[in-house]
C-alpha cells in the first residue's frame, strides 16, 4: 500500500489552533483503511481544559464517533510531540503508528522527559515514526511564541 501522509491535514488543524488563540498543535486518526476518523486542534484555553491537547481530543472523537474505547489498527498523526499525557493516552488507546512533527525537548514525553513507550509500565507502545513535517510544525510553534512576546 502506498505511504499517504496524514501530516497537513493536522497541519491545517495546527494553524486552525493558532487562530484561536491556542497553542498550534493539530493532530489526526486514520482508520486502518486510511480514512480520517478524528481531526482536532488544542483548545485548553477556550474549554479551560488543561487536558484539551489536540491528540486526547481526536482519540475522544474517534472513540465516540466509533463506539469503542480503543483505536486498534489506527494511526495518529500530531504535529509536535506527544507531552507524557498525551503518550499514555495513545497508549491506552492502542493506536498502530505514531506520526509526529517536531521534536518538544522541554515537555515532550516520547522521545524526552518520561519517554513513556520505553517504560516498563507501558503496556503498549505504537510504531514511531518522527520528523513528519516537522520544519513546518516548528515555524507554526516558532512564530506563535514570538508573537506572545512581544
Ligand atoms: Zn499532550
Amino acid at each position: 500500500m502506498e505511504f499517504v501522509s496524514y501530516m497537513q491535514t493536522a497541519l491545517d488543524e495546527a494553524r486552525a489552533a493558532a487562530g484561536r488563540g491556542e497553542v498550534p498543535v493539530g493532530a489526526v486518526i486514520v482508520s486502518p483503511a486510511g480514512e480520517i476518523v478524528a481531526r482536532a486542534g488544542n483548545r485548553t484555553r477556550e474549554l479551560n481544559d488543561p487536558t484539551a491537547h489536540a491528540e486526547v481530543l481526536a482519540i475522544r472523537s474517534a472513540c465516540e464517533k466509533l463506539g469503542q474505547e480503543r483505536l486498534t489498527g489506527h494511526d495518529l498523526y500530531v504535529t509536535l510531540e506527544p507531552c507524557p499525557m498525551c503518550a499514555a493516552a495513545i497508549s491506552f488507546a492502542r493506536i498502530r503508528r505514531l506520526y509526529y512533527g517536531a521534536g518538544d525537548p522541554k515537555s515532550g514525553g516520547v522521545a524526552h522527559g518520561a519517554r513513556v513507550f520505553a517504560h516498563p509500565q507501558c503496556h503498549h507502545a505504537p510504531e514511531i515514526y518522527d520528523g513528519i513535517g516537522s520544519a513546518e510544525a516548528e515555524a507554526l510553534l516558532k512564530e506563535f511564541f514570538a508573537e506572545r512576546r512581544d
